[in-house]
């Protein structure tokens, strides 16, 4: 049997543990190789021979695909609420961010100009005068 390097896919002589191409180490592939292949042919065996094995594998698929289905659903459920809530919220402060600018537009700063420099006596001036 030729055996192709799954590197570069050079054909590899018979008991060499390099591709000449590339370098790549073919030993530890082909063990690996025949140790997959191994476990697949133990699960083809496996699973010829237990066709209702295999049936409940497909419904397993099936529930598992349903469980996917609720999962998804219930996410983007969550993700409208969750979206109507944060605009509304936004909403909210636009609002919120509306008055505290008419305010501040009318003067009603008074709050934040405590201290005494020229500008906040201008303002508390204006305030005064409102
Ligand atoms: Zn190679």
């Amino acid at each position: 049997m030729i055996k192709y390097c799954h590197e570069c896919g050079t054909e590899i002589k018979e008991g060499a543990k390099f591709c000449k191409n590339c370098g790549t180490s073919i030993v530890k592939d082909l063990k690996e190789e025949s140790n997959k292949r191994e476990i697949k042919e133990e699960k083809q065996s496996f699973e010829s021979s237990h066709h209702k094995y295999e049936i409940e594998k497909q419904r397993n698929q099936i529930y598992q695909w349903i469980a996917i289905a609720i999962i998804l659903l219930v996410l983007g459920v969550l993700f409208f609420w969750a979206y109507d809530r944060y605009e509304e919220k936004q909403k909210e402060n636009e609002i919120v961010g509306g008055i505290n600018k008419a305010l501040t537009d009318w003067g009603f700063t008074a709050s934040k100009t405590n201290s005494l420099n020229n500008s906040d006596a201008i303002l508390s001036r204006n305030y005064f005068t409102f």
